[in-house]
């Protein structure tokens, strides 16, 4: 029977009890990647036993750099798109959070198929593991499912993955056909599960080797590089920052009335990406030129730049009381002062410093 909305993801008290040594055990898929890594910092802290698994394609075993000595963490290094794997992550766990996949619109250009098939077998591997143990989940999807649909995008609107010819809708479609495997499955067997359709989320780690924006921006300013605006930069995104998104995923997962829905997580804050470009450039005090790119000569023919994207966050907040705080110039502080000190994943501090003096 499909859950009715009302319930949470995971009776943790019922649960608490009966796992070893009181630590409920979390499983965290991509654990090593950014978004994931931040969100094993934010359950141990909370006090669970965290067991994160990651085939760090494109996740680093840096990344948990700040918790690697922890004694509730516990890394596997091995492809959940395998099902052996996923059935033996899935065997102990207390609930999962499963954020692996392949990300980054430069891939999906690059590679539509790859991005494709591999986001469809590691959630079909990892769901059908989950049902199988009757485990909790929260599935991270996407705001691409949205498309280029009005905004503010709700989680009960169609989802819109666009045309078959072109390649960005498949990643769209690979997330949204996720969601309804999560939700069958739901239905089947009663599977618990919460789905996390995640926005634009950027922090410390991220890298902008992909395609990112903000990371690529601040590798450009603080290296004196053109700063590359794609097309006319009047299209918009909402800026989250990552230690922000793992505390509401971590709080969802501990939240009543979540099961069996979708949330959209991020900020609502929209900015052109010429704004965030002029942003970067005054934090960071730098002279770089802003030049604009056009569209077609970083993607394919037929590749889409979604106009604007901005999630409603009214179900996100009547849930878990959602408020982030962190602000656009702040976060790009951060991660300025991060790349400075050689602490961000593109950017040689060396080069930064010689220019510097
Ligand atoms: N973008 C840009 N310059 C870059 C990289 C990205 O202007 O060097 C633009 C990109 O075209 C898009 C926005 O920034 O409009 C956000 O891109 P990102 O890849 O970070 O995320 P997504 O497109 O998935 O929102």
């Amino acid at each position: 029977m499909p859950l009715s909305g009302e319930e949470p993801l995971f009776d943790r008290a019922a649960r608490q009890a009966s796992a070893p040594a009181g630590r409920l055990r979390a499983v965290v898929t991509g654990g090593a990647g950014f978004i994931g890594s931040h969100l094993c910092e934010e359950l141990l802290c909370r006090g669970y036993a965290v067991h994160a698994v990651d085939d760090l394609s494109t996740g680093r075993v840096a990344n948990l750099a700040a918790v690697a000595t922890h004694p509730a963490l516990r890394l596997g290094v091995a492809s959940v798109a395998e099902a052996d794997v996923a059935d033996r992550v899935c065997v102990d766990a207390d609930v999962v959070f499963h954020l692996a996949g392949v990300v980054g619109v430069q891939r999906l250009a690059a590679e539509p198929l790859d991005v494709v098939q591999r986001n469809l077998r590691c959630n079909e591997a990892m769901l059908t593991a989950a049902a199988r143990h009757g485990v909790p989940i929260l599935l991270a999807s996407s705001s691409e499912v949205y498309g280029d649909g009005p905004v503010p995008f709700r989680e009960q609107d169609p989802v819109r993955p666009g045309v078959t010819e072109g390649p960005r809708g498949g990643y769209a479609c690979a997330k949204a056909m996720s969601e309804w495997l999560a939700f069958g499955h739901a239905a089947r067997s009663g599977l618990p599960v919460v789905v996390a359709r995640l926005f634009n989320t950027v922090g410390p780690r991220q890298s902008g080797q992909h395609g990112m924006v903000l990371p690529r921006f601040v590798a450009q300013a603080l290296r004196g590089d053109p700063i590359t605006v794609y097309g006319s930069g009047e299209q918009t995104r909402c800026f989250a920052h990552v230690r922000e998104v793992a505390r509401a995923l971590a709080d969802l997962a501990e939240a009543r009335g979540v099961a069996g829905r979708v949330f959209n997580v991020g900020s609502e804050q929209e900015t052109t990406v010429a704004d965030l470009a002029a942003v970067v450039r005054e934090r960071a005090g730098c002279g770089a030129p802003i030049v604009r790119v056009p569209l077609a000569s970083v993607f394919p023919a037929g590749f889409v730049d979604p106009v604007r994207r901005r999630p409603c966050l009214q179900r996100l907040r009547r849930a878990i009381g959602w408020v982030p705080s962190a602000s656009l110039p702040a976060i790009v502080d951060e991660l300025l002062a991060l790349g400075r000190a050689g602490g961000l994943p593109d950017v040689d501090a060396a080069c930064v410093r010689s220019r510097a003096n």
